[in-house]
């Protein structure tokens, strides 16, 4: 097989460890910067050229796309999904997971735990606001951020008033949701492949800092996940439509409460933590679904012929 990695830079971390799965398991793998693709759209004929080449013969496509570029990143799998190419994660749940707002409200729908939160149309009712999600201390959080960049803590009421008001003011789009104390600056990432959780861990977040990302300077453990936490992280990446995710999630009094659905979850973090070949999962599922969709060709062929 030839499986592309759509990414940046080839020697980040998960894509140098893609390639090595992908090459230990017999196949070909091209990394390809998404953002020097080009789109060739005609009827009947969609293709993709890079760097003035035209991209041809691949069976499967695994994107690694960077939240700054999902609009043409998302573009250019789509185009991949036109040209027939199985894609390891779909560019509609992409788009869906960059989105926290509507994100959250497909988890709601879901039945998925997660902290009460509220996002206005630069509301001037701001009290009311800070009254819905259990008043203060609460987090204030960027719709777009990532890496734990755009998420702020509120201490007090007046705090909240002003920086809701700053954030409004400057006509950033902000949800405000309320602070899960209980979970004493950390939280779980459950990293899913194909209906299965295939890695956990817990982030603890830097002394004073109630952000556990990694890149906030968070470290990381080894755990096993509850039930009630394995069975979140699995209907939270269903719901989205994904196949492959990192989910994050507090522990509060009411049992897991997730946060967000990362769909190019790095996989430094995960695989130090447990040890183990999570590349080689994403590669093996990748096979597993390139293989059942020729099956399926194959067969929807045969029934044409005899027809
Ligand atoms: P990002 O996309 O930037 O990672 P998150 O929503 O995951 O944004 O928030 C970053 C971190 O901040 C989380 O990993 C968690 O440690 C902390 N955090 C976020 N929301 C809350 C909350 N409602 N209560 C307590 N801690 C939170
Ligand atoms: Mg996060």
């Amino acid at each position: 097989m030839h499986i592309v990695v759509l990414s940046r830079n080839a020697k980040l971390y998960s894509t140098s460890r893609l390639v090595e799965a992908i090459e230990e398991a017999g196949h070909k793998a091209t990394v390809l910067d998404h953002l020097k693709c080009d789109i060739v759209s005609e009827k009947d004929n969609p293709c993709i050229y890079y760097r003035g080449t035209k991209v041809t013969g691949v069976d499967a496509v695994i994107p690694r796309i960077g939240a700054s570029v999902t609009f043409y990143g998302s573009a250019v799998v789509r185009q991949f999904e036109m040209m027939k190419v199985f894609t390891a994660v779909d560019s509609q749940a992409l788009v869906r997971s960059r989105d926290k707002l509507r994100s959250l409200q497909i988890l709601a729908r879901a039945g998925v735990g997660m902290p009460k939160t509220v996002f206005t149309n630069y509301s001037t009712e701001v009290k009311k606001i800070i009254d819905s999600v259990g008043g203060t201390p609460l987090i204030i959080k960027l719709l777009e951020g990532t890496q734990g960049v755009g998420v702020v803590l509120a201490p007090t009421q007046k705090a909240a008033e002003s920086m809701i008001q700053a954030f409004h003011s400057m006509k950033a789009r902000v949800i405000v949701q309320e602070f899960v104390n209980e979970a004493k600056g950390e939280d779980i990432r459950a990293f899913v492949v194909d209906g299965r959780v295939v890695g956990a861990m817990k982030r603890k977040g830097k002394e004073g800092e109630f952000r556990s990302n990694i890149h906030r300077g968070g470290s990381t453990e080894l755990i096993k996940l509850t039930d009630e936490q394995r069975r979140a992280a699995l209907i939270a990446t269903r719901s989205m439509g994904l196949s492959i995710a990192g989910v994050d999630m507090l522990e509060s009094d009411r049992g897991p409460l997730v946060l967000e659905v990362n769909s190019s979850p790095g996989l430094e973090g995960i695989e130090k933590a447990t040890k183990k070949n999570i590349a080689g999962k994403i590669i093996a599922y990748v096979e597993r679904k390139v293989t059942q969709n020729r099956a399926r060709t194959n067969k929807r062929r045969r029934v044409k012929s005899d027809a």
